[in-house]
C-alpha cells in the first residue's frame, strides 16, 4: 500500500476509533455496557447466537474468532482463554459487553487499527526476572528449586535471543539481589523501554498437580483484579489511572502475542489472561505485562522447569511473542515518506546563492 493511502486508512481509523466506531452505551448495574450486535457491525464481524447455550459467537467472514457466554467474564478470544474485566450479560436476546472490556480486549484483539495512536515499535526491550534476593518466590520443595532462578536464567536466555534480532535489552536485574517492584518499572522507564515483560512462575502449593501458562495485565481504571472475583473477594477498582493504564488496549495486544506463543510452545494448558493490578506494571511508561509460562509448584512442570531444553523453549516462546506484537505495531505506523535523493533531485531547481 502507497505510505499516502495507509495515512489516509489510518487517520480514518483513529477519527472512528475516538467516536464513529464507539457502539452506544446503556448502564447496567454501575457499569457501562456497549451491545455486541452494534460493536460487531462497527468492526465488520458477523453475530451467530447458540441460544441453547447462552452463548454467541463473533466470527470474521467464515472463522469464528470469538465466544461469550451469559454471565462470564471467560471468553475464548481467537482461540486463548481470556477474562474480561467485568461479566458479559444477556438480555432479551442480545448480548452486552462492558464499555471497557470492548475497548481493551476486543476491538485491539480483533481490529487493532482501530485502537487510535500505536505506541513506538519496540527496539528497547525491557526484561524483568522476578524476585531476587531474600525474595525467592515460590518454591518447589520436593526439587529444591527456586523461582528467583528460573525467572533469571530464562530472562537471560531471552535477552541473548533478542541482542541476537537487533533489540537492545535492559535487565531489572542481572544477578541475585533484591529488588522492589516499583523499582523495576522504574529501571525500564529510564531506558526508554518500548515495551517490558515481567517473567515469573505460578504456584498453587499444596496442590502439586495443577500446570499451564497464565499472564497477567493491570486492569483499566474502574475494572477489579481477577481474584477479586473470587469468594469473599472485595471490589478493589480503582478510581484513577495508573501511568500503564496509558497502553490498556496495547497491554492485551502484547499479552494475546505472548500468551499464544507460550501455549503452542509447551502445551501444558490455558489458565487464561488475567488482570491483577500488580505494582511492577503500575507505573510503566510502555506496554507491559506480566507472564506466568508454567507452575513451579507441579510435579511434572517443576521437573521440566529443571531442564535447560524447557527453559529455553519458554525463552524462545516469549521472543516470538515479541516479535510477533512488533509486527502488528510495525503493521501500524506508516512507512516513512523516503527522502529526495540527491541524484534524483530536479536539476532545474535555482541554486540559492550565497550570502556575502
Ligand atoms: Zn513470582
Amino acid at each position: 500500500m502507497r505510505p499516502a493511502a495507509f495515512v489516509f486508512l489510518l487517520a480514518s481509523a483513529c477519527l472512528a476509533a475516538t467516536g464513529a466506531a464507539e457502539p452506544g452505551v446503556i448502564r447496567i448495574g454501575a457499569v457501562d455496557y456497549v451491545s455486541v450486535d452494534d460493536g460487531a457491525d462497527r468492526l465488520g464481524l458477523r453475530v451467530v447466537p447458540l441460544v441453547a447455550q447462552s452463548a454467541m459467537i463473533l466470527k470474521d467472514g467464515p472463522r469464528p474468532v470469538a465466544r461469550l457466554a451469559d454471565h462470564s467474564r471467560e471468553i475464548d478470544l481467537k482461540g486463548l482463554r481470556v477474562f474480561l474485566g467485568d461479566p458479559v450479560i444477556a438480555r432479551g436476546g442480545t448480548f452486552y459487553v462492558s464499555r471497557i472490556d470492548y475497548q481493551s480486549h476486543l476491538v485491539p484483539r480483533l481490529r487493532p487499527v482501530l485502537c487510535g495512536p500505536p505506541p513506538r515499535q519496540p527496539r528497547v526491550i525491557a526484561i524483568d526476572p522476578g524476585h531476587g534476593g531474600t525474595d525467592h518466590g515460590a518454591e518447589n520443595r520436593a526439587l529444591g528449586t527456586m523461582e528467583k532462578t528460573c525467572t533469571l536464567d530464562v530472562s537471560l536466555r531471552l535477552k541473548r535471543l533478542l541482542e541476537g534480532a537487533g533489540y537492545a535489552v535492559v535487565l531489572t536485574r542481572d544477578s541475585d539481589f533484591d529488588l522492589p517492584k516499583a523499582v523495576r518499572s522504574e529501571i525500564a522507564n529510564r531506558a526508554n523501554a518500548d515495551l517490558f515483560v515481567s517473567v515469573h512462575f505460578n504456584s498453587l502449593y499444596p496442590n502439586t498437580k495443577t500446570t499451564g501458562a497464565e499472564v497477567l495485565s493491570f486492569p483499566a481504571r474502574s475494572q477489579r483484579s481477577a481474584d477479586s472475583w473470587s469468594p469473599g473477594g472485595n471490589d478493589n477498582a480503582e478510581t484513577k489511572d495508573a501511568p500503564v493504564n496509558a497502553f490498556d488496549a496495547w497491554n492485551t495486544v502484547l499479552a494475546g502475542a505472548l500468551h499464544r506463543r507460550i501455549l503452542d510452545a509447551l502445551h501444558d494448558g490455558d489458565r487464561g489472561e488475567k488482570l491483577e493490578h500488580l505494582g511492577v506494571l503500575r507505573g510503566l511508561k510502555c506496554p507491559g505485562v506480566l507472564v506466568e509460562p508454567a507452575f513451579i509448584s507441579s510435579d511434572a512442570e517443576g521437573a521440566k522447569l529443571g531442564t535447560p531444553e524447557f527453559r529455553n523453549a519458554i525463552a524462545a516462546a516469549v521472543f516470538a511473542g515479541i516479535q510477533d506484537y512488533a509486527e502488528v505495531i510495525k503493521a501500524l505506523h506508516p512507512a516513512p515518506v523516503p527522502a529526495p535523493d540527491a541524484a534524483t533531485a530536479p536539476r532545474s531547481q535555482p541554486s540559492r546563492p550565497a550570502v556575502p
